[in-house]
């Protein structure tokens, strides 16, 4: 039987408001377990990057991004679920009532914790990114690329999601060019196989994106590429030496330079992640973590499917397994904590 029934502990924090801790927090929601949904430094997550998404069952004249999102709020909301902004910066997970501290500075307690904070597409630092992010410049084809029909299009990166992301694009666009900062792939064999053996894709290498040009009315109209016969070109200029420049006109620019899960905040704690910072959940069927009343959900424990919808399924998988473990530890559900929760902003 669980002994944290204090008012001051909540039953359910999920962090992260993109689609996996919108799904849990409805799922949560609507078991009455009036879950605390805390809105990070990305808020709603990378559906807000991007536009209209197509692929996400039941819309089938798509939906935008974050008309998604928005809905998926005004959902959990519906059924009682609450919203504050809050960066975690540390979590002390070693004993129940868990325990994690704001950035704010302020403590919020919980029985049950499920980790939704995904991971952030990489970015390359080109000039003009921040402007046409969502224009033009994406860092998913899966769900952008078919609005690049007969577009010339580059890819940046040189592993197995630029691969990924140049094939897919291969269907719409005229022509595809992978822009590798080296001159050997990342990638496995197999997928590169597939990308150099495609008549639409070519490769340029040792070639690196300086420059977007476009604007958020026009989408992205061109690049400026900066090449070094030993790669890594945007490091050589920055130590001065010569590059070549080149500027190409292109409709369309995906980042495909990887994922980081957002997992600093868990690093001293019990849970385990994968050497590359994914939250490690137990084999099988779920959302269990390491640590008993910890759920991941979503990119974050994911870097394989990342789709919204896979996200979504996992958030409500979360949702449920949280449910269940709170029920074996005889939480009560009408000990509903009040906590005060004071916005970032
Ligand atoms: P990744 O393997 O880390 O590759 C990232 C690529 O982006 C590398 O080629 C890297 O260049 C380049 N890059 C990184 N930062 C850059 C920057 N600032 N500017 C320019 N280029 C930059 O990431 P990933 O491709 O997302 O793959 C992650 C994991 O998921 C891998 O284990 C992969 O096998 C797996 N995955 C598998 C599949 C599949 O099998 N279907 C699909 C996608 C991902 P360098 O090579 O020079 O470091």
């Amino acid at each position: 039987m669980s002994t944290d029934t204090t008012p001051d502990v909540r039953d359910v924090v999920i962090v992260g408001s993109g689609v996996a801790g919108l799904s849990a927090a409805v799922y949560t929601a609507r078991a009455d377990l009036k879950p605390l949904v805390l809105e990070g430094p990305e808020p709603g997550g990378q559906l807000t990057l991007t536009t209209d998404v197509e692929n996400y069952l039941g819309f089938p004249e798509g939906v935008g991004g974050m008309e998604l999102i928005q809905n998926g709020k005004e959902q959990a909301s519906r059924f009682g679920a609450e919203f504050a902004h809050g960066t975690v910066e540390t979590a002390s997970l070693e004993e129940h009532p868990f325990e994690l501290e704001l950035a704010t500075g302020e403590t919020l307690r919980t029985r049950a914790l499920i980790v939704a904070t995904g991971a952030s597409a990489r970015w390359v630092g080109a000039d003009g990114e921040d402007d046409l992010m969502g224009y033009g410049l994406s860092t998913c084809a899966t769900c952008d690329g078919a609005f690049h029909r007969g577009d010339d299009v580059l890819v940046i990166g040189g592993g197995d999601s630029a691969m990924e992301e140049a094939l897919f694009l291969a269907k719409f666009a005229d022509s595809v060019t992978v822009v590798h900062r080296r001159d050997e792939l990342r990638a496995s064999d197999i997928m590169a196989q597939r990308a150099r053996d495609h008549d639409a894709i070519e490769f340029r290498w040792n070639t690196e994106l300086l420059e977007i040009q476009g604007s958020q009315e026009h989408g992205v109209t061109g690049a400026t590429l900066v090449h070094h016969p030993d790669g890594h070109p945007t490091d050589k200029l920055e130590s001065g030496l010569a590059v070549e420049r080149e500027t190409v006109d292109v409709g369309g620019i995906f980042y495909g330079v990887g994922h980081v899960p957002n997992t600093e905040f868990l690093a001293e704690t019990p849970v385990e992640l994968e050497e590359d910072g994914y939250l490690r959940t137990e084999p099988g069927m779920t959302t269990e973590t390491a640590v008993e009343g910890v759920f991941g959900a979503g990119d974050v424990m994911d870097p394989d499917y990342r789709q919204a919808i896979t996200a979504a399924g996992t958030g409500s998988m979360a949702a449920l397994d949280a449910e269940a473990w709170l029920d074996t530890r005889g939480t009560t559900r009408d000990l509903q904590p009040v906590v005060e929760v004071k916005l970032d902003d």
